[in-house]
């Protein structure tokens, strides 16, 4: 019989977290800073309660590892740094979740059939230097240090020296990738951070991968003239074919099925009294197949040229940003939505709207995600939330999805070491 995962001593946890890096203002755990360095202690603290040392990899990223019976090891986690302002949830919950599934294991005295790992991404969130994914990047590989180099936080300080003062050298970050080969699969519960679970009042639900995004500039340059003298049909508006944009962004988006969403437009000069001379708007789209997101994209592009077309105004797009869907491991997905549907009666598989660090385990190792509702959709503020009795469930969920693949249930082909890199 495999332990049974102590899901409200979790919730404790994460309420004494919350009481050390919380407040009237929210959690305040920005990476490399002290909230993060004092949410950090506390891990390790509690896993010294466990005689387990955790290790730190070139990128800073936190590994704690309950030796089993064989390797690569199933791994477990999230990340304990936060937004300025943040939820007391967002990626706290993953990391105490795995802890508690590595803590069930140790005191029950069971020696897990595999090595069971806890992993604390580093700066998962960016809200420092604007680089998401930090440390689960550097893990995969897919991160370029030169690209970080030349950023700067609010007080002007470069990632280099942040990051020399708590023990990383940036120029040794790639560093991170040995970890691979220790990653045979790798879960994260995590909240939803949007309305659909609260809506259909699902406690817990399997997450089969990240959307694509594609983010693009259009600029629209047109003639700048009085708001009084210039008639209707004389204009080259710019603003105008902008706002028309925006609201086929809408119609495109509903189309397809994918998101789409406009929510930077600047139209200079600024006035209520004339027609202006540019409007930029910035568009992003995502959608969970490569395929409509490209469609979705072309259609937005057709429209622009043709909305500049039917305004006279010159018509200038650049690509910002962009990354491809991230499909989760079959398997695995199957696994989690078993453990869902086990704990409420009913299987939910949805696909997230936003990046995880598990995105990025996910280009090198199988990985799938568990999301729990979150309270009117809100995160990334004080009043992210989740009810209690949701969470007991959705780390209850995780710690039966872990311990299914720790079994092998439904015969989970784990990596083996050295199949690629
Ligand atoms: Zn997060």
């Amino acid at each position: 019989l495999n332990p049974v995962t102590d899901a409200a001593r979790v919730i404790a946890d994460l309420r004494e977290l919350d009481r050390r890096t919380g407040g009237s203002n929210g959690a305040q755990r920005l990476c490399w800073g002290e909230g993060w360095q004092i949410a950090r202690e506390f891990l390790r603290e509690l896993l010294a309660e466990l005689s387990i040392e955790p290790d730190l990899d070139p990128a800073g990223n936190l590994w704690a590892t309950l030796e089993g019976d064989s390797a690569p090891g199933l791994v477990l986690g999230s990340h304990l740094d936060s937004v300025p302002n943040g939820g007391w949830l967002d990626g706290a919950l993953g990391v105490f979740a795995g802890l508690g599934v590595l803590r069930a294991w140790k005191e029950a005295g069971t020696v897990p059939p595999r090595n069971l790992t806890l992993v604390d991404w580093a700066d998962e969130e960016g809200a420092r230097f604007g680089r998401s994914l930090f440390g689960s990047s550097a893990f995969s590989g897919s991160l370029r240090t030169t690209e970080i180099e030349a950023l700067v936080d609010a007080d002007g300080a470069t990632p280099g020296r942040i990051l020399a003062a708590n023990g990383v050298d940036l120029d040794a970050v790639g560093g991170a990738t040995e970890k691979q080969p220790a990653v045979g699969a790798y879960l994260e519960l995590h909240i939803e951070q949007g309305p659909v679970l609260e809506a259909i009042g699902q406690s817990v639900a399997a997450v089969d991968g990240c959307v694509g995004v594609r983010r693009w500039r259009f600029l629209f340059v047109g003639q700048p003239a009085h708001a009084g003298t210039t008639p209707m049909d004389h204009r080259r508006d710019p603003g105008l074919a902008a706002a028309a944009l925006a609201l086929s962004v809408e119609e495109i988006a509903n189309t397809l099925g994918g998101r789409g969403t406009t929510g930077s437009l600047r139209v200079s000069p600024c006035l209520a009294t004339a027609i202006p001379e540019s409007a930029e708007l910035i568009v992003d789209l995502r959608h969970g197949q490569l395929a409509s997101l490209e469609q979705m994209l072309e259609r937005v592009q057709a429209r622009a040229s043709a909305l500049a077309d039917e305004r006279g105004c010159a018509l200038e797009m650049d690509p910002i940003w962009a990354i491809d869907p991230i499909d989760f491991d079959a398997t695995l997905v199957a696994t989690a939505a078993r453990a869902c549907r086990e704990l409420c009666d009913s299987e939910l598989v949805v696909r997230s709207g936003a990046l995880h660090d598990a995105a990025e385990v996910a280009r090198v190792a199988p990985a799938a995600m568990l999301f729990s509702p979150s309270r009117r959709g809100l995160s990334h503020t004080r009043e992210e939330d989740t009810a209690e009795a949701d969470l007991l469930i959705a780390v209850t969920a995780l710690a039966v999805t872990a311990n299914a693949v720790l079994d092998g249930w439904g015969g989970i082909p784990l990596r083996s070491p050295g199949s690629g890199s």
